[in-house]
């Protein structure tokens, strides 16, 4: 860790995520040397490729902006790069090594053949127009095209790029390689996308959760559940947890949350999806529109639940949090966005022995699907809803079982422990063959 901090200075959310593998990786390794002679651990923390580049567009005024681009080719050990690409203000080098870093493990245990990428830009797309974005995304691609292929390297989405981004890229790539081929995932329908992309990564979380309750003869029906964010992941968590039975009883934005204690029904949701994906509003206006309460600028983690499912950002739930939660009578967690909770509050989960699903297992719906969106696109064929979704629950299962044979500790199950070293063995396996690439 001392030579990582050393080589990568100033990288902290890198270096977080990182250590959170590491503490249970080198263990693993000690038991199992050829991956320490090989210093595969020491390998995987090196981006395969960092393609750093500047995207100029014109902004409504008729002002020339610059933003910095970057795609983050982690590890193909296993399969070509995937990963999402994310727009905000807050992204940087380091943010995208740390999920490109968590997408080669999180890929690996979705039992498809893909490696781990990330990508994306400080381009901020709220308040700019759709011809503000449409101009941004073509001229990000223009760049981007150079680097991509669908057996090298296929992104997706994540914070600020869903459907429409997706589809200003595609169609620049489409133009500029005179390919139609799947070359990005998260397409619409009618040009290559999968039925249930949108949905798998909120449904993929609660399927995890339901996995992991019925190693206690528990279930979803009856608990109270808390969620954060009001995106994609966010959505489609609630979603999926109030058609199982559950009473989710807040979402929230960087503009704080609500609260809503009669529940947030189908009906709510559908008004909420239109607020946050077509109106493009704040979370405070749910609030305002169904008379319940609304904290500014602050978590949800005070309102007591059963089950938390954080799904907005990276570092949203500290240390204190997670006592808090776990003081109100916490069951189970599981992570929807990437690292939401920081190192100390993971530590407290798994003092507390509850079940603690990690992103790299709890939120790997979303990039299975793209997977079988690629395989889709690949046999020129589209598979049926039912069909799509039966595929998400039976990998959700696998993953399940996968972090059970890794994680098992004296009849409680690790499933941090677990997810990293099943997500690590099969990539390792693969270096090991290939000797020194
Ligand atoms: P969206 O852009 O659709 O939604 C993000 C949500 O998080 C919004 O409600 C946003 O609020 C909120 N948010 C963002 N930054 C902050 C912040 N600093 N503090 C509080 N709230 C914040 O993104 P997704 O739902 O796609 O992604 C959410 C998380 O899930 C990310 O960590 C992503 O990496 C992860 N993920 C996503 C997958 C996918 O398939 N989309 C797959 C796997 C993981 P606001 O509108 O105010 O910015």
């Amino acid at each position: 860790m001392r030579g990582l901090r050393r080589r990568n200075p100033g990288e902290y959310e890198f270096h977080q995520a990182v250590q959170e593998v590491a503490e249970w990786i080198i263990p693993f390794c000690h038991e199992n040397q050829q991956y320490r002679k090989e210093q595969i651990l020491e390998r995987m923390t090196e981006p395969d490729r960092v393609v750093i580049f500047r995207v100029t567009w014109e902004d409504r005024h008729g002002n020339f902006r610059a933003n910095r681009a970057w795609r983050v080719q982690f590890n193909n050990a296993i399969g070509p790069y995937k990963g999402g690409l994310r727009f905000h203000p807050s992204v940087t080098l380091s943010v995208l090594k740390f999920l490109g870093f968590e997408q080669v493990f999180k890929n690996s245990l979705t039992t498809l053949p893909m490696g781990g990428a990330k990508g994306g830009s400080n381009f901020n797309p709220k308040g700019k127009t759709d011809r503000e974005v449409m101009r941004y995304c073509h001229s990000l691609m223009v760049e981007l095209a150079r680097h991509i292929g669908e057996d090298t390297d296929v992104p997706a989405g994540d914070i600020g790029v869903g459907t429409r981004e997706i589809s200003y890229m595609f169609g620049m790539y489409k133009r500029l390689a005179n390919r139609f081929s799947g070359i990005l995932t998260g397409k619409g329908l009618a040009f290559g996308g999968s039925l249930v992309r949108t949905e798998a990564t909120g449904y993929g979380s609660v399927y995890f959760m339901r996995e992991m309750l019925a190693t206690r003869g528990d279930g979803i029906e009856g608990k109270t559940a808390v969620v954060s964010g009001s995106g994609n992941v966010a959505t489609y968590t609630i979603e999926k947890l109030v058609e199982l039975g559950a009473k989710v009883v807040t979402a929230s934005d960087s503009g704080g949350f609500a609260y809503d204690p009669d529940g947030i029904d189908l009906e709510k949701l559908e008004w909420l999806k239109d607020l946050k994906f077509v109106r493009r509003g704040r979370i405070r206006e749910y609030a305002e529109h169904f008379g319940c309460e609304f904290h500014k600028q602050r978590p949800p983690w005070s309102v007591p639940c059963d089950l938390a499912f954080p799904s907005a950002t990276q570092n949203e739930l500290s240390g204190e949090d997670a006592k808090t939660l776990l003081e109100n009578g916490l069951i189970g967690i599981c992570e929807g966005a990437n690292m939401p909770t920081d190192l100390e509050g993971v530590h407290r989960f798994l003092k507390a022995r509850i079940l603690f699903g990690p992103a790299k297992a709890a939120n790997a719906g979303g990039v299975a699907v793209s997977g079988l969106e690629q395989s889709q696109n690949a046999l020129r064929m589209n598979w049926p809803r039912a069909e799509v979704n039966k595929r998400l629950e039976g990998i959700m299962g696998e993953i399940h079982r996968k972090c059970v044979e890794y994680g098992e500790d004296g009849g409680w199950i690790n499933y941090v422990r677990g997810a990293n070293i099943a997500g690590f063995v099969k990539v390792a396996d693969a270096m090991l063959a290939y000797g020194a690439v």
